[in-house]
This record gives structure tokens, sequence and C-alpha cells, in this order.
């Protein structure tokens, strides 16, 4: 007898294949069974979505057959079933598109005997005695955890970057863990390459679980690596994941609580395929894996941050979040000794830690850097670094203190002109400047990545005076060199400055030998991108800087502060980390704009009031968090096939009487309008209610689908839809 099973595949993009297809099996498999089909003249994997009635509408005639089906696999579950479901209809994708792209690479070229033996079961590992965590809980954190327990709403943790919110995390996990021998956990953290010490962090407190346990899921992994952490997560046998935005799409067959470090952080949303955000994913999920979920058990989410997305931040607000607040960095009073010494050791010249016993006072500020505005108005002319910040880093350097300057774009100079005729390094497939990188002299384009030698002389005009116009990391690192020259470490040797950025850190492991010798006190100045801002547990820097901020604050786009804000904010907290420095830590900010609300709100380390002033500014203007937006981006040869096509799309559906509360703006050039010879528009839609916007994109889905078949948009290259973009 046959069994009818709708049987969802992998779609290429915008195919007309958009739901599942329906085959035939002499077996009985249930739902959520991979299987492998005949797809055209290939065999490719899919999933049974649903077992159909054996009706006679079916001709048996015309349904192909399965050709296997990976038995020895748990069929995935239903909630996975669901979230995937759900995450294809409200990002406007398809689902086997989705579903497909949730599974390890591996897996969809695999026969069910390759299969098979991979999953030979690992053997059960001898338990482990649970280690005390040689932590003493703050009075804080204690009642951030308390807080948690008690209440079944998403929670918001806002803990002060060094409040200890890690610590809240891992003893949340490991009462979960505790109390019910088969939960698995969920950590994500925004970029795992950037955090090898939150890994080793968790790896190490959980490895009485067993060793085999604890699996990481994120993009860096080999495609073995991927696809054993999934099915150990798949069969419930790794108990705590901790991964990147990926693995919120991960099988866990009993998941009971998610946590997402960083959830302010732009990483957590997928920027191409389905434009998800793992973040808003986790949430959905949460309350999912609940309804699931037997009597009486839950599964819970916990959001941290220092800096919230103002998205999270509004929804704590309106009561649909708790809002648990850590205001105060940990106080050297409670750090154990096991933990000092375990941080790294001090630079040479510097005394040895004092066993992390006696009391410092926690100051006014919770133990937060001191945050002090240079206004460049009132500086030498031309001046990178303003002289009191330049004598502060020099400081530092005689003291054996660590410094960290921070500048958000890489390269030596965005820009190589010519003074004569005014040529500059335009890259002649986009519209944007090739970055001159003098280390191999060479100018890189950074979004298409066309590279060339630096040309002799303009190619413009044959003057051989070009020169390099603005500054990147590298060429602040030279001229720190330059600047600090004189000035002597405490054991008298010469000032030691490193560069952590993309450029620096190309080759595997290259990150994790530079953070190493960071931590270690073998770098007296620090020079790097975003990359060192974010996360990282340094111990002996008591000084951080920005040295160009402004860019952010008069941007387009008008997410730009917040996520300005919430940088600075964390790259102040890389000072002063350890409680002995946190009394004499700062952060300097150089602006040509010291009046900016900003950072009146940056030194007062109050995000609340930021958080108000931006909320305030997006309610009066019906943005996001208070209105709902989508953008539907189209690329072209040509500019005016990409505007045309969404233009027209947008035409061809009557919004005004059939979608009232839906607005669709004009079509425009991106704001870097070609990439790689391709020209690139956007179309804003936009409106109060997510339920019509939601509506109208389903509803206008079929319509972009057809007017990409018009002649006139033959020769348009791709579009996409962004539901909730986060950069317009
Ligand atoms: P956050 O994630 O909030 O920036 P972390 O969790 O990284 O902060 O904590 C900062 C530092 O304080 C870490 O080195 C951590 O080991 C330490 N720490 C956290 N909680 C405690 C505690 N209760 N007692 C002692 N040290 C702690
Ligand atoms: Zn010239
Ligand atoms: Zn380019």
């Amino acid at each position: 007898m046959s069994h009818w099973l709708d049987v969802v595949v992998a779609a290429p993009a915008h195919s007309a294949i958009a739901g599942p297809l329906t085959y035939q099996s002499q077996s009985p498999l249930a739902d959520g069974t991979l299987v492998r089909v005949p797809l055209g003249r290939r065999e490719v994997l899919g999933v049974v979505w649903e077992n159909r009635e054996g009706s006679g509408d079916l001709l048996e005639m015309q349904t192909k057959s399965i050709a296997g089906a990976l038995v020895g696999l748990d069929p995935l579950p239903a909630t996975w079933r669901k979230l995937v479901g759900f995450t294809a209809a409200y990002y406007q994708r398809s689902l086997g598109e989705v579903a497909l792209a949730a599974l390890p690479p591996q897996l969809r070229d695999m026969t069910a005997v390759q299969l098979a033996r991979r999953l030979k079961r690992p053997q059960t590992d001898s338990s482990h005695e649970q280690r005390p965590s040689g932590v003493e809980l703050s009075t804080q954190q204690l009642e951030a955890l308390a807080g948690f327990e008690a209440d079944a709403r998403p929670a918001l943790l806002f803990g002060a970057t060094g409040s200890g919110k890690t610590e809240v995390y891992l003893h949340a996990a490991e009462k979960v863990l505790a109390e019910d021998p088969a939960a698995q956990v969920l950590v994500m953290v925004p970029e795992i390459n950037l955090t090898p010490q939150l890994q080793a962090r968790f790896q190490e407190r959980f490895a009485h679980l067993g060793k085999e346990r604890v699996v990481s899921l994120h993009s860096g992994l080999t495609p073995a690596q991927r696809l054993k952490s999934w099915l150990s997560a798949h069969a419930g046998h790794a108990r705590l994941i901790l991964g990147t935005r990926m693995a919120i799409l991960a099988s866990m067959p009993r998941l009971r609580l998610i946590v997402v470090d960083e959830e302010h952080d732009p990483s957590y949303k997928q920027q191409e395929g389905a434009r998800y955000s793992a973040r808003d994913l986790a949430v959905y999920r949460a309350k999912l894996e609940t309804e699931e979920a037997g009597e009486g058990e839950v599964c819970k989410v916990m959001l941290g941050s220092a800096t919230p997305s103002l998205e999270s931040w509004q929804a704590t607000i309106a009561g649909r979040y708790q809002r648990l607040s850590m205001s105060e960095r940990v106080g050297s009073s409670t750090i154990s000794s096991e933990d000092a010494g375990r941080s790294a050791g001090p630079p040479q010249a510097r005394p040895a830690p004092s066993g992390g016993r006696e009391l410092h006072a926690v100051s006014k500020r919770g133990g937060l850097p001191l945050v002090r505005g240079v206004d460049m108005n009132h500086q030498p002319k031309h001046a990178v670094i303003a002289p009191p910040l330049l004598d502060a880093i020099a400081q530092r350097v005689a003291r054996g203190e660590q410094s960290l300057i921070f500048l958000n774009r890489r390269g030596y100079a965005p820009v190589l002109a010519c003074h004569d005729c005014g040529w500059k390094s335009e890259c002649p497939h986009c519209s944007a400047y090739r970055v001159f990188h003098k280390i191999d002299r060479t100018l890189r384009c950074h979004h298409c990545g066309f590279t060339e030698r630096v040309p002799r002389a303009c190619p413009s005009c044959g003057n051989i005076d070009i020169a390099p116009v603005g500054r990147g990391t590298e060429r602040l690192e030279e001229h720190l060199a330059e600047l600090l020259a004189g000035v002597k470490r405490p054991d008298g040797g010469a000032v030691r400055i490193a560069r952590i950025d993309a450029d620096t850190t190309r080759l595997k492991g290259a990150l994790e030998s530079q953070l190493a010798s960071v931590h270690s006190g073998e770098v007296d100045v620090l020079v790097g991108t975003q990359m060192i801002a974010k996360g990282h547990d340094f111990r002996h820097i008591t000084l951080v800087a920005a040295i160009n901020p402004d860019g952010a604050l008069f941007s387009s786009d008008f997410r730009a502060p917040e996520r300005l804000f919430s940088l600075l904010m964390q790259a102040a907290g890389r000072a002063g980390r350890d409680a002995k420095h946190s009394e004499a830590s700062e952060m300097w900010v150089q602006t040509f704009h010291p009046t900016h609300p900003l950072f009146a709100a940056l030194k007062a380390h109050d995000y609340p009031k930021f958080a108000d002033q931006q909320l305030a500014e997006r309610q009066a203007a019906g943005m996001s968090p208070f209105g709902y937006s989508a953008l539907v981006r189209a690329e072209a040869k040509e500019q005016s096939v990409a505007q045309g096509f969404l233009n027209a799309a947008a035409a061809a559906v009557a919004l005004e009487e059939e979608h009232p509360q839906v607005m669709a703006y004009p079509a425009v050039p991106m704001m870097i309008q070609r990439v790689a010879n391709i020209e690139r528009a956007q179309m804003l839609v936009e409106s109060s209610s997510r339920v019509a916007l939601q509506r109208f994109l389903s509803a206008w889905q079929p319509v972009l689908f057809e007017t990409r078949r018009q002649d006139g948009f033959k020769s348009l290259v791709r579009w996409a839809v962004d539901v909730d973009p986060i950069a317009i």
C-alpha cells in the first residue's frame, strides 16, 4: 500500500517550488523523517512535512516514489517544523529553502549507509562529579537569577559590562541542566570566533557533563564538525549548545533554556537567504517549545546586554519582557582566589596581583571607567590624537598599563588622492573608494575585493605626488609609533604597539594568538577596529579611546546612533575590568560634536537615558519599535531597471484600497549604489501594524514574481525581501 507524503526540498531561490511536493512511499514514514527524493534529474534531500490522507485524487502514476529514507535518524521534531514554517512565512522565503538551510550541509549528500556509520551512538560518558564553580555570586547576580526564576516572560538581563552577566547565564544553565537530566540549553553569542574565551569558560564549567555534551555550532567549523555537533544536538545527546545565529534553527528535541548574549548585536540578523533575526526567533522558539513541552515544563529565554536593542528595551517598558538589572561591575571583594589566579599574568614590570582578597571600593560609576570627551574643535589643526589623550596614553605606558585605541576603519587610508587634478582612488566597479593598504602597497575595494598595486603616479594627470587622505588602523598604528617613540616602559623598554583588525587576523589562529599576547601583557598599546571593542575580558587595559566616532552621528540610517552608543559602551567596557584598575580607568572620546546628547548619556553610563531619547524620536517618526518595516532590494546592470522593477511591482497592487495601513515609498538607489558593476536599489515598505505588513508582504510576493517575468525586467539580477531590516 502506498503512503502519500508531502516532502519539502531545497528549492532554488525564487523558483516556482514554494511548498512541499508530494511523493509516495511503500512504507509508512513519520512526519519529520529525512528522505532522499528524485527532483528533475537529481536526487535531493528532503524532509517529510506531512503525511497525506491516501485519497483517490492522487494518481499513483503521476506521483514519484521517494528514493530512500534516512531511517537511522530520528524524525525532526514537530516544534522544529513549526519554527521553520514560521521563519519561512515571516521572512518571506520558501519552506524548503529555510528547512534545508537549517540542516548541516554534509547531510545533504549523505546516503543512509554513510549516515548510519556516523550515528554510532556515542558511549554514555561515565558521570562526572559536578565540581563547585568556585564563584560566589554577587547580590545583584543572585537577584537577577531569582527574578528570572520567578517570572515566565522572556527576560532582558540589562547588565553593565563586567557586571557578571556570563556568570548569570552559567548559573541559569546549570540549574536547568541539573533539574532535568535530558534538558538542553542553547547559548548564543554574536561571533564565536571573537569569543574563544567564552567557549573555554563554558566548556570548563560544564566539563562534568562529559566533554561530548558541550558542543558548538557556528560557521567556523569544518563540515564534519558541524555535522557532528548537529547530530549530537538532534539526538538530545548534547546538553549545552553554544552557537552563533545559525544555531537557533538547529534541531534540539528538549530545549529548556535559550540565552542570547549581547542580544543587541547586529550579527544576529542573517544577511542573506532568509534574513531572520536569531534573537527574535529565540523568543519565538521559547514560546513554541513551551507550548509543545510536557505538562509543567517550560523553555525560557534570557537576552543579555549592557546596551539592549531598543526593540527589547521597549518590550520591557511595555511589560512583554521582564527586565533584570545589574548596574555595577563585579567588585573585587567577591573575586575568588581561583579567579584571580586564572587571570592572565601582568606585564613583567607590574607587581603581581595581590591574590584578589583585599577590598576595593566600587566607585559611583559602579566600577565603570570615567568617560572623557575631547573637543576636537579646540585641538591643534590636523591632530589625529589630541595632545591630552596622547599624554594619557604615554602615562599608561610608563606605568606598565595597557591602552586600547579604537578606530572603525581598517587599512592605511580610506582614499588615495591627487591634489593637482583631484583624482581619487575610486573603485571602477563600485560607487566607493578603494582603500590604501600600505603594507603591500595596494588599493583594495572593501566591497568587491578589487585590488591593484598603488600607481606610481596619478593615473589621470601623471603627478607623482599622490597622497593618502584620512586614516585607517594601519596608519594610526604607524602614527602612534612615531608619537610614542620616546616613551619608556617601567622596565626601560620601548613601547610595544599591536594592531588587531580583519587584515591582521586573516589566517586561522591569528586572532587567538594576537589576543593571547595582549592578555599576557606583551602589548602596551592595542590599535584596532570594532573587533577588539567587543566582549573580550582584557584584564590590564586602563584606557580606551575612540579616535573618530563622529561619522555615525549624522548617518541617514536611523539605527546608527544606537549602534554607535552600544559600540562605545562596549569599548568603554574593555577598560578597568580588573577591579584594581577600575578607579583609574578611562574612556576617551574625540569628537567635533561634544554637546551631542549621545555623548552626555555615554559620560553618565546612562543607557536608559539614551534609550529614552531615541525611543521618543522613533515614536514621533513611527519607526521601529513603534512601526514595522521591510526593505525590498533589487539588483540589475542598470539602476533604472532595478528601480523600475520595484516601482512596477508596487504599482501592481491596490495598496490604498486593499492595504490601507501599509505605505510603500518610491524606489531609491542604495547607499552604496553600485558593487561589482551591479546597480542596487531598494524600496521601503512601512506599517504601524506588524500583521498588516505581513499580510501585505504575503500578498505582494506573487506580484513580485510576476513582475520579474515582464519583458522590461528580464535583465534583473536578483531581488529579495528583508523583513525587520537592521540597516536602512
Ligand atoms: P559581563 O559579561 O557582564 O561583561 P563577565 O561575566 O565577563 O561580565 O564578568 C566579568 C568578570 O567578573 C569575569 O572575569 C568573571 O569571571 C568575573 N565574575 C563574574 N561574576 C563574579 C563573581 N560573582 N565573583 C567573582 N568574579 C566574578
Ligand atoms: Zn592627478
Ligand atoms: Zn569595488
